[in-house]
């Protein structure tokens, strides 16, 4: 067995929402460096330019494309076109993401409702549109952004709303598992502790929160995203080819206590 080469990407197209920023961008150098063509998806159009120019003049394969992933006729029509002008997608990242923090008696209508739609129907649309093609071929990755928000509640914030659809990709992960397994479809999820990104800079600029975070955290510090995105490559390559419906905490040991 060439185990490295269980790592490899090679000759694989790998989607990546949320992939202008944080995780969903590292995953992107790493599945390039590990051999991948990357199609580079999210709502924030000049920031993918910008990024999508910057991993070009690393040397790698990428395209970008704009896409809401709360747009469900959006992300058919993209998940087509890039079938169409890439031939394939062999693996699905879900990173497109946000966190709002509000105890529940003040969170608005609109609070709750943005959160589940760019979490949880943010991860269904993409794996509907690009697992029906893996479907066909018999043969596809998908890796979800769920969280340790997904499995234990986090303090001292409060923010009901981001634990609750962590918990709902955590679940569409197994279901999604399920269906697709004997379709030569995989589906995991990764559960991330505090990690360095700009989703949780302005948490981590409060002492308030930051020391409890590192208190509460056995390794006492903060994820980077290299860190995360070499467990992505796991979930997404022949590596784990045994693997799905897995729910894999990246967490420095947060969800031990
Ligand atoms: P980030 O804010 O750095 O990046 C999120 C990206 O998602 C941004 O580029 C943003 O433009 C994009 N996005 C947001 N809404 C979108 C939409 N509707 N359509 C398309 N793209 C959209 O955040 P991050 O820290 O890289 O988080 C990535 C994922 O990891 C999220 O799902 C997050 O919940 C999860 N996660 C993060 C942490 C952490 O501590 N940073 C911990 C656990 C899980």
């Amino acid at each position: 067995m060439d185990y490295p080469g269980q790592f490899r990407l090679d000759g694989m197209v790998a989607a990546v929402t949320g992939a202008a920023s944080g995780i969903g961008l590292e995953v992107c150098r790493a599945f390039g460096s590990a051999g991948a063509s990357i199609v580079m998806l999210d709502r924030a159009a000049d920031q993918l330019a910008a990024r999508r120019d910057e991993l070009v003049g690393a040397g790698l394969t990428v395209a970008g494309y704009a896409c809401d992933v709360t747009r469900p006729a959006e992300v058919n029509a993209v998940a087509e076109r890039v079938e169409r002008e890439h031939g394939r997608v062999d693996v699905l990242v879900n990173s497109a993401g946000i966190a709002v923090l509000h105890s529940a008696a003040d969170c608005t209508d609109e609070d709750w409702l943005r959160v589940m739609d760019v979490n949880v129907n943010g991860t269904f649309w993409p794996s509907r549109a690009f697992g029906a093609g893996m479907v066909r071929r018999k043969s596809g990755s998908i890796v979800n952004l769920g969280s340790m928000s997904g499995i234990v509640i986090n303090r001292p914030q409060h923010a009901s709303s981001y634990m609750a659809s962590k918990g709902a990709i955590h679940m569409l992960t197994k279901a999604l598992a399920a269906e697709w397994a004997k379709d030569g479809v995989r589906v995991n999820a990764l559960a991330p502790g505090y990690v360095a990104t700009e989703m949780t800079l302005k948490m981590r600029e409060r002492p308030d929160l930051f020391n409890t975070w590192l208190d509460m955290t056995p390794m006492g510090r903060c994820g980077e995203p290299s860190e995360i995105a070499a467990a992505a490559l796991f979930l997404a390559s022949p590596a784990s080819s045994y693997v799905t419906g897995a729910i894999l905490s990246v967490d420095g040991g947060y969800t031990v206590w």
